[in-house]
């Protein structure tokens, strides 16, 4: 039988994991530098949390959950995103009591079953945040500034910021009104997936993908020039605080994030080198989640940004994060008698942090010669009878060249101390 991974799954390999870690590293430094502190919640949740908190009209609850029963017959979901199971988090061990605003952030793998395609996973990696506790338009800025930060840090260019605002329980109702009356007289043309959002979500049909849509929907009115008084000087808000922050930004009227619990700020961060799965970044504010969820009303904003996505406009702009992990010694024995010092000597330096390796697989001195040079070793060490008589070793600099002559008892020093 011949095993393989699940369809629309990447197993991440050895020589692509330093990538990730040094991603991983920058987006943990840029949330220390904002405050902001790891969350780390469960795998699967109940599946009520997600139909809730996502909403039972969406995509991803409606056919994209990895929804199974456990033994003892609860549903259970695979986490499609995170802010479903942040809020319950934060409901549950009553986080907002500790302080007025919970900054939190998180990496995690993420579940979906779409139909896999480049840049579509169902186990995919997102990174995000979420500032739970304020309406002030700062806490939006900050969110936007935190994300962009990560893609500047790793010198990623050629995204594009679009932010827009999807109103309030107030505005959006009386616009949606008004969008229907525009699309009304072109419903029977509209693609089938958006005559089915007309009743029960008319907004997403502005984000549709389908060129006869997008055609169609030229000239809709856009929420973004109907909003209520509050949500009109929220937005402005928002605005404000990016120009001072230097953030640069398109206002893009289309963007949606579907759901009723949104409000206010929406945002994408795109990546122009994407093709048809653009979306970077996905982010915006939730001001009635907390309360849908069962807590008290709060306000928050947050954003969630894929990972693999990242690495492949990483990759388009050839740009190499991490390096590539090597060790920093190979003790080479010149003879089966010399092994056991070998060994001795590679666990002194591995205690002092020295990254070392060594043959284990009794290996002619000419093959672990070769193997050292495989793996890139920076220094090569050979043991033999010689050098355990004399207590001194030869140290090459495979990169150089050069040989040193060092003392046994002076090779952690000459491996950690700064020369
Ligand atoms: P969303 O939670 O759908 O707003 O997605 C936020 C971000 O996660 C997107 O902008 C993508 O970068 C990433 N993402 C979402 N779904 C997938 C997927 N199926 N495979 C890979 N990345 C994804």
């Amino acid at each position: 039988m011949k095993f393989r991974s699940i369809k629309g799954t990447k197993d991440i390999l050895p020589d692509e994991s330093g990538t990730w870690q040094a991603v991983e590293r920058t987006i943990r430094d840029v949330m220390h530098v904002f405050n902001y502190k790891e969350i780390r919640t469960p795998v699967f949740e109940e599946t009520a949390l997600f139909a809730r908190g996502i909403g039972e009209l969406t995509d991803i609850v409606g056919k994209e959950m990895y929804t199974f029963d456990d033994r003892g017959g609860t549903s259970l979901t695979l986490k499609p995103e995170m802010t479903a199971s942040v809020i319950r988090a934060y409901i549950q061990h009553q986080l907002g009591e500790q302080q007025p605003l919970t900054k939190v952030y998180y990496i995690a793998p993420m579940f979906r079953q779409e139909r896999p395609q480049a840049g579509r996973l169902r186990q995919f990696h997102q990174f995000g945040a979420e500032a739970i506790g304020g309406q002030q338009p700062a806490i939006d800025a900050e969110i936007v500034a935190l994300c962009v930060e990560v893609y500047r840090q790793l010198e990623i260019d050629n995204v594009e910021l679009r932010i827009n605002s999807v109103g309030c329980e107030t505005c959006r109702p009386v616009y949606k009104e008004k969008l229907k009356k525009f699309l009304r007289p072109r419903l029977d043309d509209l693609s089938e997936e958006s005559k089915r959002r007309f009743d029960q979500n008319p907004l997403r049909i502005l984000d549709s993908k389908d060129e006869d849509d997008r055609a169609l929907t030229k000239g809709a009115p856009l929420l973004i020039d109907h909003l209520c008084e509050i949500c009109g000087a929220h937005f402005n808000g928002v605005m404000r605080a990016l120009k001072s922050l230097g953030i640069a930004f398109e206002i893009d009227g289309r963007i949606v994030r579907g759901l009723d619990y949104y409000t206010k700020t929406a945002f994408e961060l795109i990546g122009k080198e994407l093709g048809s799965q653009d979306a970077l970044v996905g982010g915006g504010r939730y001001d009635l989640l907390v309360k849908e969820l069962g807590g008290k009303q709060t306000p928050a904003v947050g954003f969630a940004a894929g990972i693999e996505r990242l690495l492949m406009v990483l990759g388009k702009q050839k740009k190499r994060v991490g390096a590539v992990v090597r060790p920093t010694v190979f003790i080479v024995a010149a003879d089966n008698s010399s092994r056991d010092h070998a060994l001795r000597e590679a666990a002194v330096l591995r205690r002092a942090g020295v990254s070392c390796e060594i043959d284990l697989l009794e290996r002619s001195l000419k093959s672990q010669m070769r193997e050292a040079d495989r793996q890139r070793a920076e220094n090569v060490i050979v043991l033999g009878e010689r050098e355990i008589q004399s207590n001194e070793v030869a140290v090459k600099n495979m990169q150089t060249g050069e040989e040193r002559r060092i003392a046994l008892s002076q090779l952690i020093d000459f491996f950690t101390k700064p020369r």
